[in-house]
């Protein structure tokens, strides 16, 4: 594909398992600091998809055009440091370590090893650590350690991890499993108020949530998109309706 506006461009991506096509030929566009949501039942793609975008898994065939540079092929650090930034299912913070720390370890910086025994906290980290925890509703809970923090401000300080890197395209996998009511309502507003500047795909499963947070909604069924457009699209598509309501 030639030059484009969009920031993630994916054409006919393919992945198949032992002859299993998990996904198959998808292709997805999206622009500059869109909000998109992939929806679809479970075994639908929907991780394989963030998998191949940041490089865990390596397509079959087709294309991930980042900011028009091919991503098939670059390692996951690679990815990473092209400016996508990835969250999986199961908080993966320090324990024992503060909310500061956990953030302050996310800060990059210079890859050698020297380059991370030299680090110091300067006040461009300490700036960025105040702005972050502001971001994700954490800047009363900075000096307390993570073993301490609900599952959802755990939840909270991964999305805050990522965003230390300042990403330019963030991909949240279902967010919002095992909260409560009042964190998920907490988690659509984090959502949004983050997605101001950078794009932000989204997989998740509760509907309410959905339509709280969504541009945009891509619906995935077996690995391939069955509709795409507003959730009030979305939700009178009759071939969605047939998914959902099982038919
Ligand atoms: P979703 O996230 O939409 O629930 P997944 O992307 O996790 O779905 O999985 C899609 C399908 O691909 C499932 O049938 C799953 O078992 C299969 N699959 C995913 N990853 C692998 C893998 N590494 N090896 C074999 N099969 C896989
Ligand atoms: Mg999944």
């Amino acid at each position: 594909m030639s030059n484009t506006s969009f920031l993630l461009a994916i054409e006919d991506l393919t992945v198949s398992f032992d002859g299993f096509k998990a996904v198959e030929g998808l292709n997805l566009y999206l622009e500059q600091g869109e909000l998109r949501v992939i929806i679809g039942p479970n075994g639908a793609g929907k991780t394989t998809v963030l998998d191949m975008i940041c490089g865990k898994t390596r397509p079959t065939a087709g294309s991930i055009m980042f900011r028009n540079r091919e991503l098939v092929g670059l390692r996951e650090h690679e990815i990473v440091r092209a400016g996508i930034g990835r969250k999986f299912q199961t908080p993966s913070i320090y324990e024992n370590l503060t909310v500061r720390e956990n953030l302050e370890l996310s800060y990059p910086r210079g890859r050698t090893v020297l380059g991370s025994l030299a680090f110091r906290v300067t006040a461009e980290v300490n700036e960025r650590v105040g702005k972050v925890a502001s971001e994700i509703g954490l800047s009363e809970q900075l000096e307390i350690e993570g073993a301490f923090l609900s599952h959802g401000q755990k939840q909270w300080l991964e999305i805050g991890m990522l965003l230390m890197q300042e990403p330019d395209l963030l991909m949240l996998d279902e967010p919002v499993a095992g909260m409560s009511p009042p964190e998920r309502e907490k988690t659509a507003a984090l959502i949004r108020r983050i997605s101001a500047g950078r794009a932000i795909i989204v997989i998740e499963h509760d509907m309410e949530f959905v339509s709280r947070i969504a541009d945009k909604v891509t619906v995935l069924h077996l690995g391939k998109i069955l509709a795409e457009g507003s959730m009030a699209e979305i939700q009178r598509h009759p071939k969605v309706i047939d998914v959902y309501l099982g038919h």
